[in-house]
C-alpha cells in the first residue's frame, strides 16, 4: 500500500511538473496578450488539447486522460499560477459541461459527446444562469415543451462561459411549470448550429478576459428525446452535483493565482532595495509574507482534506462550499497584498500582479457567490 501511494505521488509530481513547465514555457510569454486581446491563441489551445488537458478526470474509455480529479485540480492550480483565463475555460468545459454528461448521460451520449469533449475536439458550455435567475438558479424561465418525440426549447441564458466557441451546450430548462428544483428542471444536450440557437451579447469583463462569456438565445430549438440528459425533471440535482467538482476547481484556481502572486512578491522583496537594504529585511514586509504564507497553507490544507473526502467517496458538500468561499476570498487578499509588496510597479501593467488580481475577483462570484456558499455552510451546520 505504502509503495502504491509512493508511486501515485511520484506520478502526480511528474504530472504537475509537466504542467508547470508547460505553463511557464508556453503560457507565461503570452499571458499579458491574452488579457489585452481577449483571446487565447488558437495554437496554444490546440497544444493543450493535444496534451489531453481538456479531459484529465475522465476515463480513457470516454476519451479522457484517466488521471482523475486530483490530477485535474493539480493542473488547474499550476495553470492559474501563471494566468486565469485558461483554467476558467478548461474549468467550465470539464467540471460542469462535460461532467454533466459523465454524471447523467447514457453510454451512447457519453460516446457521442463526452468522448470528443474529453479529447478536446469539442468545446463545452454549461447554460444554467438566466437574467432573472442567478443565485436562485431554480427560478429559470427557459421552457422545454414536448412535441411528439422531441422537445422545443425557448428562453435565454446569460454569462455562459465558452458559449461563442462551444460545440456542445448543456441547457437547463423547465419541463414542469408546477414544480421547481425537484422534478421541474431538465437538461438537454444542444449542438452548435441547431436551428434557433444563437449567441447574444458577449460580455466585456474585469478579468479572465481570454475566457469568452456570453448570452445564449434559444428560439424554438428542437431537440430529439435522445438529447435529454438523465431523467426528465431531475436536472437540478445534476447541476448541484457537478458544481461540487466545479467549486473545488475554483478553489484550485484561486490557490494557483494566489501562489503565483506570492512567489513573485517573495522574489521581488529580496531584489528590491530601499533605504540601502532589500525590502525583505523590513519587518513589515516579513509580516506580510508570513501572513500570506499562513493563508496559503490554510487554503492548501482545506483543499487537500476536501479532495481526500471526495476520493474516499464521502460527502463533501459542506467542505466544498467552505474551501470555495475561503480560497476565493483569501486569494483576493493575498494577491492584493502581493501587489502592495511591488509598490507602484505592482499597479502597472509591466508586472502580472494587477492582471492576476483582476482574474481572481470572479472566483468569489461564479459557481455560487460567497454569500450563497455561506447559506450552504449554515444549512449543513444547522442540519447537524
Ligand atoms: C465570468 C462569469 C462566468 C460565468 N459562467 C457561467 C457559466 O458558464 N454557466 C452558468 O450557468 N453561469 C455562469 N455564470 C453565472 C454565475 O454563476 C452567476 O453570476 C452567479 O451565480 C450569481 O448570479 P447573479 O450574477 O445573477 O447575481 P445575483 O444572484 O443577482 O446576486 C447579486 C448579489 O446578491 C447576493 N445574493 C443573492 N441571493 C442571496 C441570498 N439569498 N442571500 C444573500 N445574498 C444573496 C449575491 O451573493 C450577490 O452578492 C458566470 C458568471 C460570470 C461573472
Amino acid at each position: 500500500m505504502a509503495v502504491l501511494e509512493k508511486e501515485a505521488q511520484e506520478e502526480m509530481d511528474i504530472f504537475s511538473s509537466t504542467i508547470r513547465g508547460f505553463a511557464q514555457e508556453k503560457i507565461a510569454p503570452v499571458a499579458a496578450s491574452i488579457d489585452e486581446n481577449h483571446k487565447v491563441p488558437s495554437d496554444l489551445m490546440e497544444e493543450m488539447k493535444e496534451m489531453g488537458m481538456f479531459g484529465v478526470p475522465f476515463p480513457e474509455e470516454y476519451g479522457g486522460s484517466g488521471f482523475g480529479w486530483r490530477a485535474y485540480y493539480v493542473m488547474v492550480e499550476e495553470l492559474a499560477k501563471i494566468e486565469g483565463s485558461i483554467p476558467a475555460i478548461i474549468g467550465a468545459h470539464t467540471t460542469i459541461a462535460s461532467n454533466t454528461i459523465f454524471v447523467a448521460g447514457t453510454d451512447e451520449q457519453k460516446r457521442k459527446y463526452l468522448t470528443p469533449l474529453a479529447q478536446g475536439r469539442y468545446l463545452g458550455a454549461f447554460a444554467l444562469t438566466e437574467p432573472g435567475a442567478g443565485s436562485d438558479a431554480a427560478g429559470i424561465r427557459t421552457v422545454a415543451t414536448r412535441d411528439g418525440d422531441s422537445w422545443i426549447i425557448n428562453g435565454s441564458k446569460c454569462f455562459i462561459t465558452n458559449a461563442p466557441s462551444a460545440d456542445v451546450f448543456i441547457v437547463f430548462a423547465k419541463t414542469d411549470m408546477e414544480k421547481g428544483a425537484r422534478g421541474g428542471i431538465t437538461a438537454f444536450i444542444v449542438e452548435k448550429g441547431a436551428e434557433g440557437l444563437s449567441i447574444g451579447k458577449v460580455e466585456r469583463k474585469l478579468g479572465i478576459r481570454g475566457s469568452e462569456t456570453s448570452d445564449v438565445i434559444l428560439d424554438n430549438v428542437r431537440v430529439p428525446d435522445s438529447q435529454v440528459l438523465g431523467e426528465v425533471g431531475e436536472a437540478f440535482k445534476y447541476a448541484m452535483r457537478v458544481m461540487q467538482n466545479g467549486r473545488l476547481s475554483i478553489a484550485a484556481q484561486s490557490l494557483g493565482l494566489a501562489k503565483g502572486s506570492f512567489e513573485m512578491a517573495v522574489t521581488y522583496a529580496k531584489e528590491r532595495q530601499q533605504f540601502g537594504k532589500s525590502i525583505a529585511s523590513f519587518q513589515t514586509i516579513q509580516n506580510k509574507i508570513a501572513e500570506m504564507k499562513m493563508e496559503l497553507f490554510a487554503i492548501e490544507s482545506m483543499l487537500e482534506s476536501t479532495i481526500r473526502l471526495m476520493e474516499a467517496g464521502k460527502p463533501f458538500n459542506l467542505e466544498g462550499s467552505i474551501v470555495k468561499a475561503y480560497a476565493s476570498e483569501k486569494a483576493d487578499a493575498i494577491i492584493n497584498e502581493s501587489l502592495q509588496v511591488f509598490g507602484g510597479y505592482g499597479y502597472t501593467m509591466d508586472f502580472p500582479i494587477e492582471r492576476m488580481l483582476r482574474d481572481s475577483r470572479v472566483n468569489r462570484i461564479y459557481e455560487g457567490t460567497s454569500e450563497i456558499q455561506r447559506m450552504v455552510i449554515a444549512k449543513e451546520v444547522f442540519r447537524g
